[in-house]
């Protein structure tokens, strides 16, 4: 591995200038946005003060289909937070599939005030298991396949990733408390 000492920051600058990132969707894609919750939505309202960095977004059978895949619940839970052709919030996105909260700069959020989906990238929990989401561009899986190497490219701590993602899924009504 790589002597450097690396973080997310360097990580994800040097991405920036090679693939098109984890904030910037494909063609297509944007009904797959990962959905915020209320309370990300909230967090986000007060620190930008202004409202217009999210839409409402329709619960249809693909993005149910994807969403249950994603989750480690059920199909009839995600259903019950997510009724079909109910709707859902996510975050809007520019005509080229950049994330609307992108600048020049990379987010405009400091990390603590961005959705919760976004704290994790590219990690996830499978079977109560630390893992990660396979991303072909994603350019520090580039580098490194094992979550333990990840973790260090990121300067992940497991236990804040846990929290995160226990906070994430329970603000979206898909935890144990949801
Ligand atoms: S909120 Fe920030 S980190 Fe999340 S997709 Fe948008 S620009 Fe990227
Ligand atoms: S795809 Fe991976 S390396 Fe690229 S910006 Fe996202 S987390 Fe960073």
């Amino acid at each position: 591995m790589n002597s450097i000492p690396l973080n997310e920051d360097y990580i994800c600058r040097r991405c920036s200038r090679v693939f098109p990132t984890c904030c910037r969707l494909s063609p297509g894609m944007q009904k797959f946005c990962f959905p915020l919750s209320p309370h990300e939505i909230m967090t986000i309202k007060h620190y930008l003060q202004r409202d217009d960095f999210f839409i409402n977004e329709i619960n249809d059978k693909d993005f149910l289909t994807r969403l249950a895949r994603l989750v480690p619940v059920s199909r009839k839970a995600v259903q019950t937070s997510f009724p079909l052709d109910n709707f859902h919030r996510r975050l809007k996105v520019n005509h080229d599939g950049s994330c609307i909260l992108l600048g020049d700069e990379g987010c405009l959020l400091p990390a603590r005030f961005r959705p919760f989906y976004c704290r994790l990238y590219p990690f996830w929990f499978r079977d109560k298991r630390l893992s990660y989401l396979n991303d072909d561009s994603c350019l520090a899986q580039k580098q490194v396949r094992k979550v333990r190497d990840l973790m260090l490219i990121f300067g992940a701590d497991p236990r804040q990733l846990k929290m995160d993602f226990h906070l994430m899924m329970d603000n979206l009504g898909l935890g144990p408390n949801g």
